[in-house]
């Protein structure tokens, strides 16, 4: 444990020379090495197709390393299949087109959370009351209890993320992985989804990991902020320690050329995407 003027800093996950090159060859992430500590709020800013969805999702090894290790100091490194169950129960993922089930109403989904604290079977049955009061606590918090029994396709775009982060919270996860979660929703609703995240994982001493695009967000969101450029990560600090020279090396993109639009975009429903969750069960 490091020490920091009052503050302890915990490391809770460690990633040693992580590099991630994609089936086709495609160099995702290069030999990344970081640290992410107990209750902080880091946001993984860069421009699209810098790496960050990679590197935030080799946290919980969505995506899996092609090289080094991901682990966490009281489980080891996370690869038997039995680690990694226990890692991804208490890491939550927040997405950006929500995931969420559109026809089951916003209870259902949230309730889904709990799925990775019972077995196979004892998922096919109605969960414990425990945990549909756990859910509509979940609710509570996001400001959505009295859409509980809403179907999801009837509510609005900053309302779907809410049970977004709801569900998130039903897993009782001690750490948060939000890939670009407000990238789909306009500034003002971006900004009500933001604050609600950063509170309540401030609130719950909840780690949280964002990848962001946006400056702005960052600076006004972040404890740290890890900028990524063209699959490196090539700055580690503070808001306040984010030099112009810094930030113009993030956003320079490939090779110092201008910023192009994302050439890989994710369909708004991978299944891939949840499979993880379900392996958990
Ligand atoms: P960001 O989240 O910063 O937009 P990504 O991590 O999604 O960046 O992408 C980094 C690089 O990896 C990009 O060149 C992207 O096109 C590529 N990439 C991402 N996912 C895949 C995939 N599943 N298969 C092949 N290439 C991918």
């Amino acid at each position: 444990m490091v020490m920091m003027g009052e503050a302890a800093i915990r490391p809770v996950l460690r990633l040693k020379n992580v590099g991630v090159t994609y089936p086709g060859g495609v160099v995702a992430l290069r030999a990344a090495n970081i640290e992410f500590h107990k209750g902080e709020f880091a946001v993984l800013l860069g421009l699209s197709g810098a790496g960050k969805s990679t590197l935030l999702r080799s946290l919980n090894l969505l995506v899996r390393p092609t090289t080094g290790t991901v682990s966490a100091p009281d489980l080891g490194a996370l690869t038997q299949s039995r680690v990694l169950r226990q890692h991804r129960r208490r890491t939550a993922l927040v997405f950006q087109h929500h995931q969420l089930i559109e026809r089951h109403t916003a209870l259902a989904n949230v309730l889904t959370g709990r799925l990775g604290y019972h077995s196979t079977l004892r998922s096919f049955l109605p969960l414990p009351r425990a945990d549909i009061e756990l859910a509509l606590h979940c609710l509570r918090r996001v400001g959505l209890a009295d859409k509980a029994l809403s179907r999801v396709d009837q509510l609005s775009g900053g309302q779907k993320q809410r049970v977004g982060i709801a569900r998130a919270l039903a897993q009782q996860p001690t750490m948060i992985l939000a890939d670009e979660p407000v990238a789909s929703l306009d500034p003002a609703t971006s900004e009500k989804v933001l604050t609600l995240l950063r509170d309540i994982c401030r609130e719950d001493g909840i780690t949280a990991v964002v990848s962001l695009h946006q400056l702005e967000y960052a600076q006004r969101f972040a404890d740290r902020i890890v900028g990524i450029a063209n699959t490196r990560i090539v700055f580690d600090g503070t808001p306040g320690d984010l030099s112009s020279t810094k930030l113009a090396e993030i956003y320079a993109g490939h090779l110092g050329a201008p910023a192009t639009p994302k050439s890989f975009e994710r369909p708004a429903h991978t299944p891939a995407s949840l499979k993880p969750e379900m392996e958990m069960v």
